[in-house]
């Protein structure tokens, strides 16, 4: 056998990413989640070399902690990206990056399906700094490629979409963007890295809620952003002095969690199939969105670009909003709240879900039916789900009076 070891797969770095043991404090087996806001120096020397980075070390927790780190570095090799930085929250990685990245009479280009928090800063903040956001039809390629052509600073990307699961073509678009010097940046939350690595397909930045997915536990909030070393440096610094620092606690959650990413993305892909296959079958269901579908439109691309299609599909039903709001009730393997990517199933309409922040005018003008269900599917077994499913399907069919 040759000694020279093939580089570990996705599944072995969601548990062993990150985590050289040997340093662990009293050699826990575990990281120890260290609870302290400073870090002492005896030695001045050493003490001015930490603070000016010229050695590694911590100084103060708003800018970096041990615990923090592990979790920064296991997310570096899930991207294969050369730094990383985290954040208190997604939102947090998206506007301090934003922010980072962009000045007065910049130019931003995205789609009209980024998250609701994300549109908003688009619509709302950038604005306020003479920022322009020009948001595209995220199904028009041509019409991104021209927009784009006509020279931005940051090309801002989210593949699949929240709630309706579009798929952008990250290597074209990616391409568009650096033909005019835009850093391209892309939201990877739906996708997790097991499923899809922007930074392979040409982006700058990679993001994530850590809050959903990589978490998957509902249990913590958290941000982070890969890309390389230049980039994400500037991206630190600002979030230093910004403090949207993540929190010792949530990253030992969030670490925690990622030991069994692998295998939580695996089962979510395959049942997410299954129940969309199911559902597209039946009568009641007028719609079905997931990318795995044949006939879903981004499924081309969504086959080269991805590993597996993601746990989250959207459907509407032919009865409109008010079958949503019988159906939903119905559902006893479906926790009703405003999250996605926990090992629970969760469903929802966008309207309390992932674009509570726009009015029903802003939802309609991005092509987002009320009458849509987001559900996000959990580990529990497939057939348990589409059995609770069916039966709240013919329940909201024939609602009892
Ligand atoms: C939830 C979400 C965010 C925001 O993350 P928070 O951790 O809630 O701030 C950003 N992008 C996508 C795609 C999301 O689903």
């Amino acid at each position: 056998m040759s000694d020279q070891q093939k580089p570990p797969s996705r599944d072995t770095l969601s548990v062993w990413g990150g985590e050289d043991k040997k340093d662990f404090w009293e050699r826990s087996t575990q990281v120890p989640v260290v609870h302290s806001v400073s870090f002492g120096y005896a030695d001045m020397d050493e003490w001015l070399d930490v603070a000016l980075g010229e050695e590694p070390g911590h100084i103060y927790g708003r800018n970096t902690n041990p615990t923090v780190a592990v979790f920064e570095e296991k997310l570096r090799q899930l991207e294969g990206a050369e730094s990383v930085t985290s954040f208190s929250t997604g939102m947090a990685a998206i506007s301090n990056t934003l922010f980072t990245l962009l000045s007065p009479g910049d130019r931003v280009v995205s789609v009209k399906d980024t998250y609701g928090g994300t549109n908003k800063m688009f619509t709302e903040f950038l604005p306020r700094l003479q920022i322009e956001a020009a948001l595209i039809d995220t199904t028009d390629h041509d019409a991104i490629e021209a927009e784009v052509a006509k020279g931005c600073k940051v090309l801002y990307l989210e593949t699949p979409t929240n709630p309706t699961l579009k798929v952008l073509d990250l290597k074209r678009l990616a391409t568009a963007g650096k033909s005019v010097c835009a850093t391209v940046v892309v939201d990877n939350t739906f996708a997790t890295p097991i499923n899809c690595n922007p930074l392979e397909l040409g982006a700058d930045l990679v993001l994530h809620s850590a809050t959903k997915f990589l978490g998957g536990h509902a249990d913590a909030l958290g941000g982070v952003v890969c890309g390389s070393e230049e980039l994400v440096h500037r991206i630190y610094h600002y979030r230093e002095i910004t403090g949207a620092t993540l929190d010792p606690m949530s990253a030992y959650l969030l670490l925690r969690g990622m030991k069994t990413l692998h295998l939580r993305i695996r089962q979510q892909n395959e049942s997410a199939l299954k129940i969309a296959r199911y559902l597209e079958a039946h009568p009641f269901v007028k719609s079905v969105f997931y990318p795995g579908l044949e006939s879903n439109e981004g499924h081309e691309i969504a086959k080269r670009q991805m590993r597996g299609f993601g746990g989250v599909l959207s459907f509407t039903l032919q009865g409109g909003y008010e079958s949503v709001k019988a159906l939903l009730p119905c559902l006893h393997y479906a926790h009703r709240a405003a999250n996605l990517g926990a090992v629970e199933t969760i469903a929802g309409p966008p309207a309390t879900t992932s674009h509570v922040e726009c009015t029903p005018e802003e939802r309609a003008a991005m092509g987002i039916p009320e009458s849509l269900i987001r559900y996000s599917v959990g580990i529990e077994d497939t057939d348990d789900l589409i059995a609770d499913l069916e039966q709240a399907l013919a329940a909201a069919k024939s609602p009892v009076r």
